[in-house]
């Protein structure tokens, strides 16, 4: 039995879609995560700084807020009767007073000058002192607070000056004059967040900075925003409209945003460090390439179980077809246990068909067997017949002697014969004696019997290779082999005197009958049929002489006349028998 065949690994289909699935799945896979991890950092960046960029514009916002409440307060402090009063006393009391101080931060001087731009008094509870920082009184108006730029008193606390117009038209006019310092906006600033670690920063246009959360450090006097890294930076022209990352002096990357309020002069930053921003990327990219992994496993997973149990038994299955296919019938049945699956259901289908083609086989097998048991005992009876009806279309039906085309055949053989060995053999011509006398005395049935008689005499007297046939109505012609024309004589003088001592009985009656007989040696000159004439001749001499007699044929006396026949008659024949070889068209 051949080896079974196995579908090979790199041909399984199977194998060759799960490859395909796996692969695809790599490459579709890597680059989702490639793609989704590039566009993680800029859009994580992108995210960062639009909502720090609300956060911003809320804060920007809550000081515009703060600082316009500042001067609409200071607008109606402005207009009470205390302060148009322009009097020290009512004024400076009335400053005092609680419900007015509780509108101003600690540090913060509220002032009221004269027309003369004397002070009058203000809110602190030592005496009045003057601003360190010069107003402008001229350009001071009665409906908008006349504002001045950033500067710093002793205590070092960034401020501005809000001044606005007292009129009274009684009394004349005065001027009231409030201090903002930037704590006032602290709270929010505090309060400010960007990320876990982001911070705000105020500057001023000139880059001065009026806050940071880090007080130690940077409150303690001027500093510029170039000290923290922000190189050639203009207040009022500082844009971060793209999100980037920009280095600062401590060497940590900042994502900023920044927003100017030129109405006060304030400039807002806020900063959220690039590693805060770098660590959140940093865990969505871990958490992308986890699922990427978990991903592939689960497809080589999925993969592994269908090789197992759709390819594995498959490539079983076709080695156990390869099997039958190779003539093994007696293989056993495919075993795929109790699956109730496709490959569950196929098996069984198999099972079942090879079943069926194995019994039909074996029927087959046995019909077959019986048939060819019949062709052969047809065939055995056939040829039986043929050997009987050759025999027959050989055999005279009258005497059972060979006939005259089977004694040609034998003539034929045994003149081939004589050609190799160089033996001579001669013919025997034998004519019964007034033959026609006993037909017409005793009837045909009478000459059948004497017919017969005369035969089975003759055949007696045949030796082991003598031949003798029937060869014409009552004419019988032996042929005896390798003998020269003296033994052939002997024979027919044996022939002559045994049928001539026969008595044939019949009815009451005994009848005679003799033969004479005609001998010749096969002469090659002359041929079967001429050599045969010979014998002819001589027994017509001897019916001339008086019958019952043997006469011998001399070759002497053979004419030329008779070999030209001969040669004609054998180149005739000659033709004839090639004609008869040559295959018909
Ligand atoms: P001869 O001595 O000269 O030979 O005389 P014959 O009468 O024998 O010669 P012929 O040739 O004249 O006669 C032969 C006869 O043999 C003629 C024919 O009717 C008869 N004959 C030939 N074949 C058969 C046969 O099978 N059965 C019978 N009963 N007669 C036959
Ligand atoms: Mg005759
Ligand atoms: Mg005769």
């Amino acid at each position: 039995m051949k080896n079974p065949k196995f579908t090979r690994f790199s041909r399984s289909i199977v194998f060759k879609s799960l490859l395909l699935l796996v692969v695809s799945m790599i490459v579709i896979v890597s680059i989702g995560t490639f793609i989704f991890t590039q566009r993680l950092t800029t859009t994580a960046l992108d995210y960062n700084f639009n909502t720090n960029k609300f956060q911003l514009e809320q804060l920007y916002s809550s000081i515009n807020n703060e600082i316009e409440q500042f001067g609409s307060r200071l607008s109606l402090l402005g207009k009470t009767s205390e302060i148009k009063s322009l009097d020290a006393i009512v004024a400076a009391s009335y400053l005092k007073s609680y419900s007015i101080s509780s509108l101003f931060a600690s540090g913060e001087t509220v002032s009221l000058y004269d027309r003369h731009d004397s002070l009058i008094c203000d809110n602190s509870l030592l005496g009045a002192s003057q601003m360190s920082y010069p107003i402008e009184f001229a350009k001071i108006s009665p409906h908008r607070p006349y504002i001045t730029p950033w500067y710093r008193e002793a205590n070092n606390t960034p401020q501005k000056v809000f001044a606005i117009k007292v009129s009274d038209p009684t009394l004349g006019d005065g001027t009231l004059v409030a201090s903002f310092t930037i704590r006032r906006i602290w709270r929010y600033l505090s309060e400010f967040k960007v990320g876990q670690k982001g911070f705000a920063v105020v500057v001023n246009a000139a880059g001065e900075i009026l806050y940071h959360p880090d007080l130690q450090k940077w409150m303690n006097g001027v500093h510029k925003v170039s000290e923290l890294g922000l190189e050639n930076f203009d207040g009022k022209t500082y844009e971060s409209k793209v999100a980037h990352f920009q280095q600062l002096s401590n060497e940590e990357s900042y994502l900023i945003n920044y927003m100017y309020n030129s109405a006060y002069d304030i400039g807002l930053l806020s900063l959220q460090p690039k590693t805060e921003i770098d660590s959140f990327t940093a865990y969505i990219r871990f958490i992308g390439i986890l699922l990427f992994s978990c991903a592939i496993f689960a497809v080589l997973l999925v993969s592994l179980w269908l090789l197992l149990k759709l390819g594995r038994p498959m490539n079983h299955l076709i080695a156990h077809i390869s099997q039958i296919t190779d003539g093994n019938l007696d293989v056993e049945e495919f075993d795929v246990g109790n699956r109730k699956d496709e490959i569950g259901q196929l098996s069984k289908a198999f099972n079942q068909m090879h079943g069926t083609i194995k019994r039909q086989i074996t029927e087959l097998n046995a019909h077959r067997q019986l048939l060819e048991e019949e062709v052969r005992e047809r065939t055995k009876e056939l040829e039986e017949a043929n050997k009987k009806l050759d025999r027959i279309s050989r055999t005279d039906d009258l005497t059972g002697l060979p006939n005259r085309r089977d004694m040609n055949e034998t003539i034929e053989h045994e003149m081939g014969r004589s050609a190799r060995t160089h033996k001579p053999f001669c013919f025997i011509f034998i004519d019964v004696d007034h033959f026609k006398q006993v037909n017409d005395t005793y009837g045909h049935y009478c000459g059948d019997l004497v017919l017969k008689t005369v035969a089975q005499t003759l055949r007696n007297q045949l030796r082991r290779y003598d031949v003798l046939a029937r060869f014409g109505g009552e004419e019988f012609l032996a042929l005896i082999p390798e003998s020269n024309l003296e033994g052939a004589l002997a024979v027919a003088e044996r022939f002559r005197k045994q049928v001539e001592s026969v008595s044939i009985p019949y009815g009451e009656l005994l009848l005679k009958a003799t033969i004479t007989l005609g001998v010749s040696q096969y002469d090659p000159k002359l041929g079967g049929d001429r050599s045969i004439q010979m014998a002819d001749r001589a027994l017509y001499e001897g019916k001339e002489s008086g019958r019952n007699k043997v006469i011998a044929w001399d070759p002497a006396r053979t004419t030329e006349e008779d070999y030209k026949l001969a040669a004609i008659e054998m180149a005739e024949a000659a033709k004839i028998k090639k004609a008869q070889k040559r295959p018909a068209n």
